[in-house]
C-alpha cells in the first residue's frame, strides 16, 4: 500500500521505486530491506500470466497488422508492468519485514 510495514503510517517510497531510508513516522530502518531483482521477476511472472498468455486467445493477435498488434500489446503490458511493479516491491519488502529477513545485523 506504499506505507511503512512496521507502523503503516509513513511512506515506503521516496519516488516511484526508491525506498525511503528511514520511516518518517516511526523511524524504522527501511534501508535494511534489499528487494534487488525480486520485484521485477515477480512482476514479469504476473504480467506474463495476466496479460501475455490471455492475449493469445484473441484473434486480433493473428489477423491485425504486426505494428497494430505491437502498439496494443506494448501499451497493455507497459501499463500493467508500471502499475504492478511498486506494489510488488512493497509486498516484497512487507514479506521481508514479516519474516525479519533484513541485511541489518
Ligand atoms: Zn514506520
Amino acid at each position: 500500500m506504499g506505507h511503512c510495514p512496521n507502523c503503516g503510517e509513513g511512506r515506503l517510497f521516496r519516488s516511484y521505486l526508491k525506498v525511503e531510508p528511514r520511516c518518517e513516522a516511526c523511524g524504522h530502518d527501511l534501508s535494511a530491506y534489499r528487494a534487488d531483482d525480486g520485484p521485477a521477476y515477480f512482476t514479469i511472472l504476473i504480467v506474463g500470466h495476466l496479460v501475455v498468455a490471455p492475449l493469445l486467445c484473441f484473434s486480433f493477435i493473428w489477423t491485425w497488422p504486426a505494428a497494430a498488434v505491437v502498439a496494443v500489446t506494448f501499451t497493455a503490458i507497459s501499463v500493467a508492468t508500471l502499475t504492478l511493479l511498486p506494489r510488488v516491491k512493497g509486498a516484497f519488502i512487507g514479506v521481508q519485514w514479516a519474516t525479519r529477513a533484513t541485511t541489518a545485523q
